[in-house]
């Protein structure tokens, strides 16, 4: 092995994703030498000045090789731990629930006392309207702490048992950011908003370093799987000691175990912690070419589904208008603090009050060099909104994925009107934003080609509705390849080594099943992942 120089990857088509050209111009090979690519052309140039016994040479069959997709907001940890608890997708309501834990605690020898988790549950799914209250819960599993979260992770149902043990009564006040749902004689219901959802968390055993590594090891696996090289990770979400999850990538970092390379998103309340991060040199691209800490992850809002989300006008039919879980001034210290401290921000802003809020923030920092400051979702704006983002140099972290699942009920929640300037990601990039792509998993599933798919046909994975949701705002194949490859580079800073396939840039790519630039787009969604390379390595192969 000592001898192998070289790999040279020979008889494919290699879509370098350089600029737009490329895309009707692929080439055949490209050689990699320690992580890095030396050299790429033709089948011919590269055959003929590399070739020699020193060479492993890998035949791509002619399939299609695009940079290694990077996934630019997701939380891998979540999605590792999620995928260790009770799955409540597409359940139709209390009764389903009931059922799906039973069948757990059956399964899994789930002895009382012990907490019970789970999430997925979408009440837009719920045969009867409303959500469930604990007095239903109470009759699953009453010797069992319960706590069930919402496919958007902003909303809890807890058991009696569950509010018990973490104290939670009508003398508790809500905390800030987060709201405990009361009857009329304030009792909790069992239904808990953001941050009260950290009141029950906070109780429940965390997992020790080993735990925490062999999930996230778990979660890597399978991200590599849907041809993920690079993750862009939020992973201190509902977890009481973030350290447990810094020190479990150290120490994978050192012991060379990461798969993919890592951006760790570091969430945070205060401005205090965000000192404190930066005292430890923990701060915005640190680290080396596998592990980089990543930007200060700051959240303004909930998510549009549970009606939690900031709008500046009420909701659709309601006197709701959700709620903003900062203010203002909090913000701007908050993102002032993070730039003074070197350290990117990251907003997270569904609604548009919460996604404006943030674009003032960002437009008080004009003297930082290069701050490039990211909104996370941005899911309803306004065309000036989207102005004051593009002339801030705001980055939009977009979830083409959403739209699938959100399609329905998007104007039942805003009007029509409204509708049009939400998931507008044609109209952001023609406004000069720059957009990436990104799924936040587990919220929804993280294959990058689900979220192509979405941005390009605006149909759910079953294809509906015809012709596309609001369809005007259809991304082109290539930009939206370049969404979850270029700009997520660029939003990391890290366009110097990756993004594209150029000479002296990391060999980290993805081997397609089908030409993804030349195929019924309808057709996308089903794409094969043959492989996915992280520094010409394969840490991914499809069996064939
Ligand atoms: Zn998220």
């Amino acid at each position: 092995m000592g001898l192998i120089m070289k790999t040279i990857f020979r008889n494919g088509k290699i879509y370098t994703m350089k600029n737009q050209e490329t895309v009707n111009n692929p080439l055949q090979a490209m050689v990699v030498k320690d992580d890095y690519i030396l050299d790429l052309g033709t089948e011919q140039y590269i055959m003929g000045k590399y070739l020699n016994n020193k060479c492993r040479v890998v035949d791509l069959r002619e399939k299609t090789v695009i940079p290694g997709f990077n996934d630019a907001h997701l939380h891998i940890y979540q999605y590792a731990l999620s995928n260790s608890k009770i799955r409540l997708n597409a359940v139709t309501g209390i009764e389903d629930i009931s059922r799906r834990i039973k069948n757990y605690i059956k399964d899994r020898n789930i002895v009382p006392g012990k907490w019970i988790e789970g999430s997925g549950w979408n009440d837009k799914d719920f045969t009867t309207p409303g959500l469930p209250e604990k007095e239903e819960l109470d009759l699953i599993a009453p010797e069992n702490p319960l706590i069930l979260k919402r496919a958007c992770y902003h909303v809890a149902l807890v058991n009696t048992r569950a509010l018990e043990i973490c104290q939670i009564d009508k003398k508790t006040p809500d905390p800030a950011g987060g709201k405990i749902e009361r009857d009329n004689q304030g009792s909790p219901t069992g239904v808990l908003y953001d941050d009260a959802i950290d009141l029950v968390e906070n109780k429940i055993p965390q997992k020790n370093i080993k735990q925490t590594k062999e999930l996230l090891q778990q979660g890597f696996e399978a991200a590599a799987r849907t041809g993920l090289s690079s993750l862009q990770t939020d992973d201190f979400l509902n977890i009481k000691d973030p350290s447990i999850i810094l020190q479990a990538y150290q120490e994978l970092a050192e012991e060379n175990k990461l798969p993919l390379r890592i951006n760790l998103q570091l969430r945070v309340n205060q401005a205090e912690e965000i000192i404190k991060f930066s005292r430890q040199g923990i701060k915005t691209g640190r680290g080396n070419i596998f592990f980089k800490y990543g930007p200060i992850k700051i959240i303004a809002d909930g998510s549009l589904g549970a009606c939690t989300a900031a709008l500046r006008q009420p909701y659709f039919n309601k006197s709701t208008k959700g709620d903003l879980l900062l203010s203002q001034t909090d913000l701007n210290r908050l993102v002032s603090t993070a730039y003074k401290e070197d350290c990117q921000v990251a907003v997270h802003a569904i609604g548009d009050a919460a996604v404006e809020m943030a674009a003032n923030s960002f437009s008080r920092i004009k003297t930082i060099n290069n701050p490039r400051p990211i909104i996370v979702h941005a899911q309803l704006g306004s065309p000036s909104i989207y102005q004051k983002m593009a002339r801030n140099k705001v980055i939009a972290a977009v979830q083409p994925i959403f739209l699938a699942t959100d399609w329905p009920i998007i104007e039942d929640r805003v009007g029509t009107d409204r509708s049009f300037h939400s998931y507008a990601w044609q109209s952001m990039q023609q406004s000069g934003i720059k957009i990436c792509g990104s799924s936040d998993a587990p919220i929804e599933p993280f294959n990058p080609l689900y979220g192509i798919y979405a941005a390009v046909t605006r149909h759910d994975l079953a294809g509906n509705p015809q012709g596309g949701w609001h369809p005007a705002e259809q991304l082109s194949v290539y930009d939206a390849v370049k969404i979850f490859t270029v700009n997520p580079a660029y939003q990391s800073f890290e366009e110097g080594i990756k993004g594209t396939l150029e000479i002296g840039k990391l060999a980290d790519f993805t081997v397609l099943s089908e030409d993804i630039f030349h195929l019924d787009r309808e057709k996308i969604k089903d794409i094969t992942i043959l492989g996915t390379y992280v520094g010409g390595k394969a840490v991914y192969k499809a069996k064939t």
